[in-house]
């Protein structure tokens, strides 16, 4: 189950909504100057510029008060230019992720961790939901993997992976066990999973013979190892699952793709054209 494919296609039509649109424009923050972290964001920013989107790539030093980044959200989510914006999590030392996250206009939070977006796709009705989860679903729809009715397990309960992508699982009907670190025989889950999310950030945690024959298994994982990436799940897993996504080039692509598309989500809603559910927060 490769994203390469999808995603492009995704893109190309990110790419013609602005056309359509006329402008759209991604903001991402960034406090403090953490390498990896800019690694992420210019990938974002060059997908955002090759989609014909505009992009606005705020750096704040790490020293800057809360008060500041707040103040320097509440610029982004008064300009019109700006449809999408990105908190890069974590904050350096002192910042609270929580607050900087609620001081984002709902309707601009692309990443979904807003509260409102969180919750609203806890009640079911997604509004704004993280990339990746979102990238999953589509990687998992165009490969026509049954979900109705079938075991999800999900390995990792963050609030950007995990929860959200167990959420999109539910609305679809599988039935899902959500693991972490306190659960007592990973493997005995994993398993009994049709559909298999691993998103735990531990190279290779999964390994072949912790996955069901024919399953779906989808690789979230990106570690950094000596002589390059790997993701959470062992490539001899592909032996016995029916789908199993390659890191790099599974979910990686897909969480790009989702954030365009998110971003374009975010213009219609500013201009008007779909409706954000009116509550005033
Ligand atoms: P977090 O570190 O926020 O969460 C990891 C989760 O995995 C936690 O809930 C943790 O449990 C659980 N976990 C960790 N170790 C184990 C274990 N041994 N057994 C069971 N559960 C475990 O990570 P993220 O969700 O942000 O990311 C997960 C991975 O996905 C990372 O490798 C990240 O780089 C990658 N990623 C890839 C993306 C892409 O575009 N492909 C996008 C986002 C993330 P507990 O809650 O108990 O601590």
């Amino acid at each position: 189950m490769k994203g390469g494919p999808l995603a492009e296609r995704i893109r190309a039509e990110v790419a013609d909504d602005v056309r359509e649109l006329g402008e759209v424009g991604l903001a991402t923050v960034q406090v403090g100057e953490d390498p990896a972290s800019a690694i992420y964001i210019r990938r974002k920013h060059e997908a955002a510029h090759e989609a014909g989107m505009s992009s606005v790539d705020l750096k704040l030093p790490a020293e800057i008060s809360q008060e500041e980044l707040v103040a320097a959200v509440a610029e982004l989510n008064e300009d019109d230019g700006v449809d999408g914006i990105l908190v890069q999590l974590p904050l350096p030392g002192g910042l609270d992720d929580a607050l900087a996250v609620a001081a984002i206009d709902p309707v601009k939070d692309v990443d979904g961790v807003h509260p409102f977006n969180a919750g609203q796709l806890y009640l079911g009705r997604p509004t704004h939901v993280p990339a990746t989860p979102l990238g999953i679903m589509a990687l998992l729809a165009e490969h026509k993997v049954m979900l109705d009715g079938a075991r999800a397990v999900v390995v990792g309960r963050s609030d950007i992976v995990g929860k959200p992508v167990a959420h999109l699982l539910l609305q679809a009907n599988a039935t899902v066990t959500i693991c972490h670190t306190h659960t007592d025989d990973l493997e005995r889950h994993t398993l009994d999973a049709d559909v298999l999310v691993v998103a735990a950030g531990v190279p290779e945690i999964v390994t072949a013979d912790m996955v069901k024959s024919g399953s779906a298994v989808v690789d979230v994982g990106i570690n950094r190892v000596e002589g390059g990436l790997v993701g959470d799940v062992d490539p001899d897993a592909a032996e016995r699952a029916a789908f199993l996504t390659p890191v790099p080039g599974g979910i990686g692509p897909m969480t790009i793709a989702m954030l365009l598309a998110n971003t374009v989500r975010a213009a219609r809603y500013r201009l008007g054209l779909l409706a954000f559910p009116g509550v005033s927060l």
